[in-house]
């Protein structure tokens, strides 16, 4: 016989799980475990008022269970505000697998995990994220259609995202600038993989002077043959007398040593979680005069590419979704300058206006 404890005194509010999920407002939690295949996974539901809700499965060695469902919650609240902002009919989940991606993944693991996806009857929409490829995605598809990023469908996200990042950065130097002609401008691009390849290729179409830097040396030197390229090394990248920094690689590469340091008027890049703290930074870069295009606004050509599998459309119209990304980041950067509010706030203000407006003609899923 087993036991199960008397919780019957337990005060549900004092519940550290459902104080987490009360303090932003998420609608729904799943934990799934399964002891056959060891799998132990937590699904974030945070908002469907504008749709499924869309976010990556993340598979993560986390310490505990609480490292896990902070992250989970985090990341698909993020989620909610990304989708909000880029004008997606979506809402904001993630999934988390609690586990060494390297050793722990089998094709019954993985199914069971797409099994509590189905469970969720479409309010959940999964892709890939760190430590899950399109390979392991293939084995969750199996046991639900509710999944985007799959290997023959919309394919690499990245050109979408380098495009939105590209006009992002445009309507930055309009504001700062007043053209947003980006010719002979000095761009320094940290991270030439996916999305920083595409963006040099754009820069350099346009004649904007290009340095990249890179962890990977044949990397480097291929992009700067084939763009024309200035490399220069790792460290060099913040103390280099540049007009637009674009982060393409890390997170929290704004912080309070970098910008003590970056010369730079705008900071227009990829990669997720840019300012190292939010307040804190967000506030600084505005402070020393510098445009910061939040990274979620002009990153977005990621997420718009995954709707466009959700609703079979073409990459051509995910190009042209992601050229307003270029609207949004002006609109963004030209209420920061009038009220004097750094932009990463007024962007999640966009964000919640949307999903306010919305809320009263559409309810929750
Ligand atoms: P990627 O792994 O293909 O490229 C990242 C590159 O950065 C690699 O070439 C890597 O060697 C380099 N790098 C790592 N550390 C570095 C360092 N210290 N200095 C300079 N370069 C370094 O990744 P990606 O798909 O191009 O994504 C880039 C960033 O954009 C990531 O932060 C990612 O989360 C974000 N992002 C990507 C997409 C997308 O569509 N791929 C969408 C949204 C956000």
């Amino acid at each position: 016989m087993f036991e199960v404890k008397d919780i019957k005194d337990t005060n549900l509010a004092d519940n550290p799980v459902i104080a987490q999920m009360s303090q932003y407002n998420h609608e729904q939690l799943l934990f799934c475990n399964d002891n056959a295949t060891g799998l132990k996974a937590i699904i974030a539901v945070h908002s469907t008022v504008l749709g499924p809700a869309l976010g990556g499965t993340r598979m993560w060695a986390y310490d505990n269970e609480m490292q896990a469902l902070n992250d989970v919650l985090r990341l698909s609240r993020g989620m909610t505000y990304k989708n909000s902002l880029a004008g997606l009919n979506l809402g904001g989940g993630k999934a988390v697998i609690i586990g060494d991606s390297r050793t722990m993944k089998s094709e019954a693991y993985l199914r069971r995990f797409g099994k509590f996806v189905n469970g969720l009857a479409g309010k959940y929409i999964t892709a890939e994220d760190v430590g899950i490829n399109p390979a392991d995605m293939a084995y969750v598809n199996m046991e639900t259609d509710h999944v985007v990023g799959l290997a023959g469908k919309s394919g690499d996200p990245s050109p979408v995202t380098a495009h939105g990042v590209y006009v992002g950065m445009k309507a930055c130097a309009k504001v700062q600038f007043g053209s947003d002609s980006l010719a002979g401008k000095k761009v320094v691009v940290q991270g030439v993989g996916h999305v920083g390849e595409y963006l040099v290729e754009s820069l350099a179409k346009e004649g904007a002077i290009v340095y990249i830097s890179d962890i990977h040396q044949d990397l480097l030197n291929r992009v700067a043959s084939q763009y024309g390229a200035n490399i220069i090394g790792l460290n060099e990248v913040y103390d280099m007398d540049m007009d637009i920094y674009a982060p393409c690689a890390l997170g929290a590469t704004i912080n309070t040593d970098t910008l003590s340091r970056l010369k730079c008027s705008i900071i227009a890049g990829s990669a997720n979680n840019q300012l190292e703290n939010e307040q804190v930074h967000g506030k600084m870069v505005m402070e020393k005069g510098i445009i910061y295009a939040p990274d979620y606004a002009i990153n977005s050509g990621g997420v718009i590419n995954c709707y466009s599998e959700v609703k079979d459309l073409s990459l051509t119209w995910s190009m042209n979704k992601a050229e307003e990304i270029y609207a949004t980041v002006e609109n963004i950067v030209n209420r920061s300058k009038s009220d004097n509010i750094p932009t990463y706030e007024i962007a999640n203000k966009m964000a919640e206006e949307r999903i306010a407006s919305v809320g009263n003609v559409k309810l929750p899923m």
